[in-house]
């Protein structure tokens, strides 16, 4: 079991498959981004022994992310070689769900549980102009195409960003009244060469929820407050599926965290909100065996932040979002 020094035990695994992506959402990373050549990636086997090392160490969750997962090449395959690790009992992505309309299906097939699409608005116009490069039909086409595919729960993201989406939430809210699906809101958290940007235009989960209250009725609070992962959950009354809040900035869930990154270069981030890093593809790369990278990654999760710094003015510039794994 991987534990950290204030007694959180780790078990949970977000992994970036690229840096790359199909779209240039504003508050994720610039237009004119830069990306890692090939060669400094992970390459298809050693991300599987790394998920093999990771598991011996108890971790038995992952995440698929990017940049953009389903523009990885082998996506299937890897897909495939994760779920048949033993150890991996959940194994779900997050994506911006743009090819799922004919990767869903075979992704299922491979052993992908469930997946995350990120949807900021319904507004075809106003989902190119977040999405720099984005058409929204292709994305409900492969919402539908998940549904299909058994990738249930369906959840769905939406990061808020004024001036662009904030008058949207609550049409986006109430897409739960009649589906069983979780729509979440994620305050947007500063980043590198998009901080100033997200720092100016955040909305937070209180006001989102006033605008809701105000434009059509209250959310019912779930759980009494319980988290569910990182989000805090509600619902309409009556209403098929929930809508919840991750709060990153006005109500940070650190406490209860349990998950550690591995970026799309071999590198393990243990907060993604603070810049400190343990490279477990250099050492891979010159010889260490297993038990040395477990080591690695032991005394890296030994060390994890308590917290984000954010309150603080502390805020990650070493890379976006897109370089992390979201
Ligand atoms: N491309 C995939 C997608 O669109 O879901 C996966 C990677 S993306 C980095 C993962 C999640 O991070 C998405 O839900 C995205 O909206 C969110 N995200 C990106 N930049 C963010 C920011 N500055 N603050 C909060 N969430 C952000």
């Amino acid at each position: 079991m991987a534990l950290d020094r204030f007694g959180r035990s780790i078990n949970y695994l977000r992994i970036s498959l690229t840096d790359k992506c199909n779209l240039r959402c504003v508050y994720c990373m610039p237009e004119n981004m830069v990306f890692r050549p090939k060669e400094t990636l992970l390459q298809d086997d050693e991300l599987l022994r790394l998920v093999r090392v990771f598991t011996e160490l108890g971790f038995n969750k992952f995440r698929l992310t990017g940049g953009e997962p389903t523009i990885r090449q082998n996506v299937v395959e890897i897909v495939a070689g994760i779920a048949s690790t033993p150890g991996v009992n959940s194994l779900s992505m997050t994506t911006n769900g743009i090819l799922l309309g004919k990767l869903a299906q075979p992704l299922a097939d491979a052993g992908l549980q469930r997946v995350n699409i990120s949807i900021d608005t319904l507004d075809p116009d106003k989902f190119h102009k977040i999405t720099r490069w984005g058409h929204l039909d292709e994305v409900w086409a492969g919402i539908e195409a998940s549904e299909r595919a058994g990738l249930t729960p369906i959840k769905l993201n939406a990061v808020v960003v004024r001036g662009f989406n904030e008058g949207d939430v609550t049409e986006l809210a109430k897409l739960t009244v009649d589906r069983d699906w979780q729509f979440r809101f994620i305050e947007m958290m500063p980043f590198g060469d998009v901080a100033a940007f997200a720092q100016n235009a955040v909305v937070t989960d209180a006001e989102i929820r006033a605008r809701i209250a105000e434009e059509y009725m209250p959310l019912e609070l779930l759980d009494d407050g319980h988290l569910d992962g990182e989000a805090r959950m509600y619902r309409f009354p009556g209403a098929k599926g929930e809508v919840g809040f991750i709060s990153t900035i006005t109500q940070p869930f650190c406490a209860s965290c349990n998950r550690a990154r591995l970026t799309a270069d071999g590198v393990l981030r243990l907060c993604l909100l603070r810049d400190k890093e343990v490279d477990l593809l250099t050492p891979m790369r010159a010889g260490a065996d297993n038990d040395e990278i477990k080591q690695i990654i032991l005394d890296g999760v030994w060390q994890k932040p308590w917290g984000h710094g954010l309150a603080d003015d502390v805020i990650p510039l070493t890379r976006v979002m897109s370089q992390i794994g979201g």
